[in-house]
């Protein structure tokens, strides 16, 4: 047994109420049940209720055994003064305030369903990834749907929260935040340590300057990310670039960057190799002046893939990597990763935006985005799909994560809709 379970039926009083009465014998009304704190103190606050003839209001402190009131010392701490009822597991001595007087018990141990308990502990003790499989079928499509739609609303603010980390560190300064964003979002899921370290040495200020010539931001962008450090290249392009960017970092006095070994290139084809995501993202800063407006401001995924596919030079369009030349020429960036940058970096940046202006229509463009873009299935999305939960959109698998992530991984059924569905259907016998 476990605290939480108990503070669980308390809340939702899921337990026999029929003669309920004190340990001591006298007759017990709950009139409302508090509500749940979270700070330091008791269990339950403005908790109210009539013991024999008198009515009660204050807190109720929840323990699996009543003498664990001892154990955690509340008989010497004035915030448990105002505490009208212990609500135990098991009432195993009676317990007192500081002034001597009782604390009215109230034990459960015999008032819960047999199968309600069972159900509780077949939940916590499932080895399964996600322990309510064998329950899902059971429950209705509505609440897992309301569930999802509600881990989707909390993972994006949760990920909002985090840009608004980054948005402090950098002064409120919107346009590099959204930049940092962005060259991260360009490492996609193999590079985007790297992408992520080059964001913060060459800032987006440098860039800017230079923005009207797609060489120069080229060659700030490979000199940074050390793929410049080479022996001369033999093509006169790349030879330029190792000129100009020997000039650049002169000029605005960058400091030493990043190395060909901090870039990942295996398992990937050659189409997606970090060097060919430079070029899109040096297209895609040189095209846009204001970056950070346009990833807010773009009304859906045909303005952002208009945003997002910027032709790269004659130089990458031929090439995957220094001297190399590809099979097939490559104009842009590809849709499906613009739906990638949509996912990962507008939609994010839409969230944190929501939050800081606390207007709630850029939480809802995002989703709007996240429900018309599809995304590849994942080992964690993969496993409610087993379970025949189906992911139409990114705004499925995103939920999904998030639910994973924040509820089934960590054992937080009493907090999940759908946790509160199977114990609600618990049969009455085990
Ligand atoms: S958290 Fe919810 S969805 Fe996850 S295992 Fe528990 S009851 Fe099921």
């Amino acid at each position: 047994m476990k605290e939480d379970f108990l503070a669980y039926l308390w809340q939702y009083q899921y337990f026999d109420k029929s003669a309920l009465s004190t340990a001591a014998g006298e007759p017990l009304q709950v009139l409302r049940v508090g509500f749940a704190n979270s700070d330091a103190g008791p269990d339950f606050l403005e908790a109210r209720l009539r013991v024999g003839e008198v009515e009660w209001s204050g807190s109720a402190e929840i323990h699996v055994r009543a003498s664990d009131w001892h154990r955690h010392q509340h008989q010497e701490d004035p915030r448990y003064d105002q505490v009208v009822l212990h609500v135990v597991w098991e009432a195993d001595k009676p317990v007192h305030r500081r002034d001597g007087t009782l604390v009215p018990l109230l034990e459960l141990k015999n008032r819960v369903k047999p199968g309600m308990l069972q159900t509780y502990q077949q939940l916590q003790k499932s080895g399964s990834t996600i322990p309510c499989a064998a329950f899902w079928p059971s429950v209705p499509e509505i609440t897992k749907t309301a569930m999802m739609e509600r881990t989707l609303v909390e993972r994006l603010e949760q990920k909002g929260a985090s840009i608004l980390q980054n948005l402090t560190q950098n002064g409120s300064d919107w346009e590099q935040t959204a930049y940092e964003l962005l060259c991260k979002g360009f490492g996609f899921k193999i590079n985007q340590v790297p992408f992520e370290r080059l964001a913060r040495e060459l800032p987006l200020a440098v860039v800017r300057k230079h923005r009207q010539s797609l060489f120069q931001v080229e060659a700030l962008l490979y000199g940074q990310a050390g793929f410049l450090e080479q022996e001369v290249p033999e093509e006169e392009y790349p030879r330029n670039l190792v000129k100009e960017f020997s000039f650049l970092r002169h000029k605005h006095q960058l400091q030493p960057g990043l190395e060909r070994q901090h870039w990942n290139f295996l398992r990937l084809r050659p189409a997606n190799f970090p060097t060919v995501r430079l070029a899109q993202l040096a297209a895609v800063l040189a095209a846009h002046q204001q970056l950070f407006s346009r990833l807010i401001e773009a009304k859906d995924v045909k303005a952002y893939e208009g945003l997002f596919m910027q032709p790269v030079s004659a130089y990458w369009q031929q090439h995957y990597m220094i001297g190399r030349e590809t099979a097939s020429e490559h104009t842009s960036i590809g849709k499906s990763s613009v739906h990638n940058l949509i996912i990962n970096v507008a939609v994010p940046l839409l969230a944190a935006y929501a939050q800081y202006t606390q207007e709630r229509a850029y939480l809802e463009k995002a989703v709007y985005l996240l429900e018309k873009v599809k995304e590849a299935s994942n080992r964690i999305t993969r496993q409610y799909e087993e379970l025949g939960w189906k992911a139409v959109s990114a705004a499925d698998n995103q939920a999904a994560i998030g639910l994973f992530q924040r509820y089934c991984q960590p054992l937080h059924c009493l907090r999940c809709a759908i946790g509160h569905k199977i114990l609600k259907q618990s049969p009455a016998t085990a």
